[in-house]
């Protein structure tokens, strides 16, 4: 998973407006970030690690231009260096830099086909490389067509829809031409848009995996990219869409879970009201299988699970208390690469409240139990800060196959639930009560708002179904082979 964000403008610089939209998408990714802006030429800087570490004043100085690209990186493909970073850029044609978030289901087969019968050189190990080199070959193919340059752009979006499979929401700037943004068939990642009328009356455009900066920056937001959508921008600001390809519409369901802040819209959904939903769900079958079990305290494992637990305790009729304290200089857990890294910064990262604990029966909610480490911690000092009883709920239901749209869980073996049973679980963690939310009752609580054109979100890591229907046993085994290699190097 990562963060992208396009600005295009008529008249503002988009350097710092880059820049504070990667503030507010740095919880997207924490691992790398870059900027890229466009005037005749492309200005760049990227760099491992936070958005407030890696620009100053100094380099943002030299990032000039009306249109831009920025990125926040978790990576779920290639290293973990800054080789990896994005944008990413080509001179031909034109002068095409791009960003991306998502991951390829076909990437090994395509860096194969480019270097060999392209003749593409690939300088990263990181997919967007791929659909830059993709695009630009189909670009360049049509060099001396009549055809309108929007209808040039269509035909090398669909050559990528042709022969890249997986979740990619794209935004890209072309010297000279404005810019280029499209999602996949199935608009997997989410890709929001969002609109700024100036005091002259032209039109700037922002194009977002989330729409939390838009406010600060004064965007309206209407609507998102649609699945299978390009959108052309050109540096007028004149604006042409097209529908190439639609498949059903599946995005995923975990950005509702845990990936996107409360306050963004995701595909015209409010994930804050999706939260409340997966509470009140989870409240309702506590109630249904466990009517004798009335905890004391409702405490959410901080900060993504604080929502589903306000509602949880809310439809209990239960008192909430933030009984474990979250140090909020400590970045996200789950999106940590490396597990001792991931367990060490848990203890920093989460301090029990003593008062609120002690002689109480608790239960904890979460937003998902991937590995089950994270989990299996908080319920220790839970219990270590005098805890009567133990409950764990997850707002997710178990996590059992991998994910291979974006985000990191990378192996079978690595996840708790496909190796162990709800029981065995439910020891490992050492609670009292284990409750999973059912696969139906989240679904309901992310789509309970009835106007929206998700047709079936994609639950493949809780089902096994993976919507581009080319992920086969072998394949798995060779995408989690390749990702376990790539972590180890
Ligand atoms: Fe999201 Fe899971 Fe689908 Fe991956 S497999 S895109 S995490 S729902």
């Amino acid at each position: 998973m990562c963060g992208v964000v396009g600005i295009i403008s008529q008249n503002r610089p988009a350097a710092a407006e880059l820049y504070d939209s990667l503030i507010h998408l740095q919880h997207r990714g924490q691992d790398a970030a870059g900027i890229i802006t466009a005037d005749t030429r492309f200005h760049t800087k990227k760099g491992v690690g936070l958005v407030r570490d890696i620009f100053d004043e100094q380099n943002m100085a030299r990032l000039l231009g009306l249109a831009g690209l920025g990125h926040t990186r978790y990576p779920t493909a290639g290293g973990y260096d800054r080789e990896n970073a994005q944008p990413v850029w080509t001179g031909v044609p034109y002068g095409i830099a791009m960003a991306h978030n998502g991951n390829l289901v076909n990437y090994t087969e395509l860096v194969k086909e480019l270097s060999e019968k392209d003749l593409r050189h690939l300088n990263a190990t990181v997919d967007v490389e791929v659909i830059l080199h993709v695009f630009a070959g189909a670009l360049e193919k049509q060099n001396h067509d009549e055809s309108s340059f929007f209808e040039k752009i269509c035909q090398a979006v669909d050559e990528v829809f042709e022969r890249i499979s997986g979740a990619y929401s794209v935004v890209s700037v072309i010297i000279g031409k404005g810019m280029v943004v499209f999602r996949d068939p199935h608009g997997i990642r989410p890709l929001a848009k969002g609109m700024r009328i100036n005091s002259d009356g032209t039109k700037d455009y922002i194009f977002s995996s989330e729409t939390t900066m838009f406010y600060a920056l004064g965007f309206q937001q209407f609507g998102f990219v649609h699945p299978g959508e390009v959108i052309y921008i050109s540096p007028e600001g004149g604006v042409q869409s097209k529908i190439l390809r639609k498949e059903e519409f599946s995005p995923c369901i975990f950005e509702y879970v845990y990936f996107s802040r409360p306050d963004t819209m995701v595909n015209d959904i409010s994930v804050y009201r999706s939260r409340l939903h997966m509470g009140e769900n989870l409240a309702r079958r506590w109630k249904e299988r466990y009517p004798d079990i009335i905890p004391d305290i409702v405490i959410p494992a901080p900060s993504t699970a604080n929502t589903a637990a306000l509602s949880a305790a809310h439809f209990l009729g239960v008192r909430y208390s933030e009984g474990l304290y979250k140090n909020p200089f400590i970045g996200r857990t789950f999106i940590m690469p490396g597990q001792t890294q991931r367990k060490r910064s848990i203890k920093y990262k989460l301090v029990p409240q003593e008062l609120e604990i002690r002689d109480k029966k608790v239960m904890i909610v979460d937003d998902s139990i991937v590995r089950g480490n994270t989990s299996r911690e908080i319920v220790r000092m839970v219990r270590d800060f005098g805890a009567r009883a133990v409950y764990f709920v997850s707002a997710c239901p178990p996590v059992i196959s991998p994910c291979f749209y974006g985000v990191d869980m990378p192996s079978r073996g690595e996840l708790i639930a496909s190796q162990k049973t709800v029981e065995e679980i439910r020891q490992f963690m050492n609670v009292d009560v284990l409750l999973y939310q059912d696969i139906q009752d989240l679904k309901e609580a992310v789509l309970r708002k009835s106007n929206h054109a998700i047709e079936s979100p994609c639950m493949a890591c809780l089902d096994g179904h993976y919507v581009t229907g080319d992920i086969t046993i072998e394949k798995m085994r060779d995408l989690e082979h390749q990702r376990n290699q790539e972590r180890k190097a």
